[in-house]
């Protein structure tokens, strides 16, 4: 896939078109800033860092059953994306008190929050990001009830996901922001999760992980990030191999369910190496890649039951989505003009 015409200059990230429609390249620059742009600086591998915590999570997310907008990396800091409609929202859940939070308000921070707390915010540099509530989002025309709500559930769901990882890494998720778009009337995660967005803190030492070691100085910004980067990526391989040996927990009924699924993913793994030999191509020879798109497929065949793209959205409409259960309709082209099908599946002998 080409990179097109530079669309958008963030802060951190630069947008693109590319010559697919409707999917867009975002750049992860080394550029870091704090205070509305007073403070800047460029550290190298920052962007890179960024970029791959970004689509760990993403996928993970995807495969919890969230929708992003996440399609696949070009390199170690650009990311091919699904073109959304922002939403001029910032949702921020926050599960201990600190920051803005506890300048503002009269609460110490390090204070445990149970229930989480939702912020959101108008997303305005000239106006601050003056903080929103429910009634002043529908007068506004940001999001209905109906997409408000699913914002929130989402924005939940993706907190209860995160701060269970987070914990089994020995970091606490002490807050993160994040921002949805509209795709096909459906709300979908966009932008990313990474140090820049998150704050978090080592669970023994009260240490910061994430931009606040930037915003206050507080040491080197880099093997901070560096350090997440590592135990996420030491974590995903621990992941992989449990995927494919199967080991279980100690709950029947997850055994239950481990199995079945295992038993689908094989099924599909051998119905995808049928169709690559007949077809004279092959499947992707990295195995753990090869096994995340397996595992969408099965994940997909059990909740939709079709084995729709793991790598594309779902319309919601069953005769447009035909087009995209496994091999969509765009595998042949893609795997001749480009080498392999979008989702890395397939490649060219
Ligand atoms: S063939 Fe199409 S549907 Fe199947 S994995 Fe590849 S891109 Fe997705």
């Amino acid at each position: 896939m080409r990179q097109g015409e530079l669309l958008y200059t963030g802060k951190a990230k630069s947008v693109y078109r590319t010559d697919e429609e409707g999917v867009l390249m975002v750049e992860f620059r080394d550029d870091i800033t704090a205070f509305d742009g007073g403070k800047k600086d460029v550290l190298t591998k920052k962007g890179s860092f960024n970029a791959g915590v970004s689509a760990f999570l993403f996928r993970r997310l995807q495969e919890e059953g969230v929708l992003t907008h996440f399609l696949g990396m070009v390199d170690e800091s650009k990311m091919l994306v699904h073109a959304l409609e922002m939403v001029p929202i910032e949702v921020i859940v926050r599960n201990v008190a600190a920051g803005s939070m506890v300048r503002k308000y009269p609460i110490a921070e390090g204070t445990p929050l149970d229930p989480p707390v939702i912020v959101m915010d108008y997303k305005d540099d000239t106006r601050h990001d003056p903080m929103l509530n429910d009634e002043l989002i529908i007068a506004l025309r940001l999001l209905s009830p109906g997409e408000l709500n699913r914002v929130k559930e989402d924005a939940l769901k993706v907190n209860r996901f995160l701060s269970r990882f987070f914990d089994s890494l020995g970091i606490t998720l002490v807050d993160f922001k994040m921002e949805f778009g509209k795709l096909n009337g459906e709300i979908v995660l966009g932008d990313e999760i990474s140090m820049d967005s998150m704050r978090l803190w080592d669970k023994n030492t009260g240490e910061s992980l994430d931009k606040d070691v930037y915003r206050f100085s507080k040491g080197d910004v880099i093997s901070a990030y560096r350090r997440v980067a590592e135990k996420i990526l030491a974590s995903g391989e621990q992941q992989e191999i449990r995927g494919s040996t199967g080991i279980m927990t100690k709950n029947p009924e997850g055994v239950k369910d481990i199995m079945s699924e295992d038993k689908l993913e094989e099924e599909i793994l051998d119905w995808v190496r049928d169709y690559a030999r007949e077809k004279g191509w092959r499947l992707n020879p990295e195995e753990k890649k090869l096994s995340v798109v397996i595992r969408g497929l099965a994940r997909n065949q059990k909740k939709f039951g079709h084995r729709y793209c793991p790598c594309r959205l779902r319309s919601g409409d069953t005769e447009k989505d035909k087009s995209i259960i496994c091999p969509c309709i765009f595998h042949e082209e893609e795997v001749r003009d480009q080498g392999s099908c979008h989702c890395n599946l397939y490649y060219q002998k």
